[in-house]
């Protein structure tokens, strides 16, 4: 199959060679389209790579039945409606890494100039003046920088601030301990206390609830007099009226800032008259080092999401990242696995529709919870949800459209058959449909071995699912296990693996059959004709 890709917004020539080079992708790239010209082609593509020029909205989503990736070459998506790409089961994928350098190198450069008067020295050479005694500056070594966010930019000026001999502080309450040592930063444990030492104080947050104005007038007013402010982040972290005020006033010596509330900024804005403050049009990310980065992560994440499903660096598909880093897909599959077959015995039983999912994701799954719940509700709703677009991105959305709780639970969960290593995935699903419950587990292993199926109901099992896994409830007595391998022997039906569990002896039992390929009506007919079984559920698996 060959997947169409439109490549537009002047995107590096690098990365689109990238997708280029792929067989099975087809590229076209084009030059930023009008709204209509892009309407009227979208429908015809798997998948659209731009920046933030074009604009990814509700209406061209609706037009693209095809579209599977919007890739976007840079960090924002401010331009893109992700909630409803999510609901369509489209992955959003950015390119967040590739321009910390770049935004890093800006900050340097804007506060050196701050501190030097550089735009000022400039201008009155330019101006035939040789001025040198209104020009006395200062320097960067000994002054204290607070950075808010020590993630991805706030980290790379930290590094570089130690080259400067400023002192490191930041304000981060999200990242542990470890960052901080390895960019030999010192942690404030409050915002107020970084504003009582910070010389230069620079916000490196996305924009949030939290973030928003978060630097305001009595945020600047408990900064020393004479610091700095730096916002190259988003606008509005830093409110805007607040530091003209702080400026004009002379408590701030000057302040930078590269992004603002409303881009661009208005002409007559009062940002354009406040003295000492140096104003660029977000050029953060604006270098050619930067925006070839940022392509070839972007086509390259785009490339891998066409061509075989990896979806770990969407920004709208539930993490599928173990938390230590490692792919726990094996562990996907299995999540999917017991809700599929959770499902098919809870309606076999006469249940309605499932009501709840609960996942109790084992040790070495705790960074995945969002993932497994996906995947277990992509079990639960695949049989049901005429969707062609159903994936681990809205299956969640979906369940929730459909009024299925979904959570994760803590807890121990021992899957009683087998061998079991301490880096091995195990997890339980437990399902509910009204009054009925159903809990089962299992184990994957992370290096791909097929999953295995440990538990269902109150029955220690231990079978691997392949095609179709038949389920059968009997009385424990002699001779049943002999008449079902006939029926299904007659019925050219090869059984791959027979685990038979049982309460007590003579109790109720419970037989796992996997099978090679399909088990059909009639057969699951005579199976129920047979003395003593009771019930047999059949179901199709999907194994990877
Ligand atoms: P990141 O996700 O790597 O880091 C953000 C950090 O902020 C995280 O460590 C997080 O824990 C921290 N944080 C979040 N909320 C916080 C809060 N309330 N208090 C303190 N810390 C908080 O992001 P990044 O790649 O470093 O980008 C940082 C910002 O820079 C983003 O807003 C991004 O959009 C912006 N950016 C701007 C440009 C530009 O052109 N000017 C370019 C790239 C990125």
């Amino acid at each position: 199959m060959t997947y169409r890709i439109l490549v537009t917004d002047d995107i590096d020539a690098e990365g689109v060679a990238l997708l280029a080079a792929e067989p099975d992708l087809a590229v076209d790239e084009v030059p930023t389209l009008p709204r209509d010209e892009l309407m009227a082609r979208i429908g015809g593509y798997d998948a659209l790579v731009g920046r933030s020029a074009t604009r990814i909205s509700p209406e061209l989503l609706r037009a693209a039945p095809r579209l599977a990736v919007v890739g976007r070459a840079g960090v924002g998506v401010d331009n893109i409606a992700v909630d409803l790409a999510t609901e369509l089961g489209i992955a959003v994928i950015n390119a967040p890494a590739g321009n910390s350098v770049a935004v890093a190198e800006l900050f340097f450069g804007a506060v050196l100039g701050l501190l030097r008067h550089i735009r000022h020295a400039d201008q009155s050479m330019h101006d035939g003046r040789w001025d040198r005694s209104a020009l006395m500056g200062s320097e960067l070594k000994g002054r204290t920088l607070g950075i808010i966010g020590l993630g991805r930019i706030g980290g790379e000026i930290a590094v570089r601030a130690h080259a400067f001999a400023m002192p490191v502080v930041a304000y981060d309450p999200y990242v542990g301990d470890a960052r901080f040592h390895a960019t030999r930063t010192r942690r404030a444990a409050t915002l107020d206390e970084l504003l009582g030492e910070a010389l230069v104080l620079t916000v490196h947050t996305p924009l949030t609830d939290e973030t928003r104005g978060m630097i305001g007038a009595r945020e600047m007013g408990r900064l020393a007099p004479g610091a700095i402010i730096a916002n190259l982040a988003r606008g509005g972290i830093v409110d805007e009226r607040a530091l003209v005020d702080a400026l004009h006033r002379g408590h701030l010596a000057g302040a930078a800032l590269d992004v603002f509330t409303t881009e661009p900024l208005a002409v007559d804005h009062a940002l354009r008259l406040a003295p000492n403050l140096m104003l660029t049009p977000h050029i953060g990310a604006s270098t050619v080092e930067a925006q070839r980065s940022v392509a070839v992560d972007v086509c390259r994440a785009v490339r891998d999401a066409l061509l075989r499903g990896e979806l770990s660096r969407s920004i709208n598909a539930a993490s599928v990242d173990g938390g230590q880093g490692g792919d726990v897909r094996p562990a996907l599959i299995l999540a999917r696995q017991l809700a599929t077959v959770g499902r098919a015995l809870l309606a076999n039983r006469g249940a309605r529709a499932v009501d709840r999912i609960e996942v109790t994701p084992g040790d070495a799954l705790s960074g995945a919870r969002d993932a497994l719940l996906a995947a277990a509700a992509l079990g639960v709703l695949a049989p049901v949800v005429a969707h062609e677009r159903l994936n681990l991105i809205n299956a969640r959305a979906l369940a929730a459209a459909r009024g299925i709780a979904l959570s994760a639970t803590e807890g121990a969960v021992v899957p009683s058959a087998g061998e079991r290593g301490a880096a091995d995935f195990a997890l339980a699903v437990r399902l509910t449909s009204g009054s009925q419950e159903l809990t089962l587990a299992g184990v994957a292993h992370p290096a791909t071995v097929a999953p295995r199926i440990t538990r269902i109901g109150d029955f220690d099992v231990d079978i691997h699912p392949r095609g179709t896994l038949l389920i059968l409830t009997n009385r424990d007595v002699p001779g049943v296990i002999g008449r079902v391998g006939t029926v299904l022997g007659a019925a050219g039906v090869n059984i791959a693996e027979y685990h038979q569990a049982r309460l007590a002896q003579g109790g109720e039992a419970l037989a796992a059959v996997a099978v090679d390929g399909a088990v059909g009506d009639d057969v699951r007919h005579a199976l129920l004709a047979l003395p003593d079984v009771h019930s047999a559920t059949v179901v199709p698996l999907l194994t990877e």
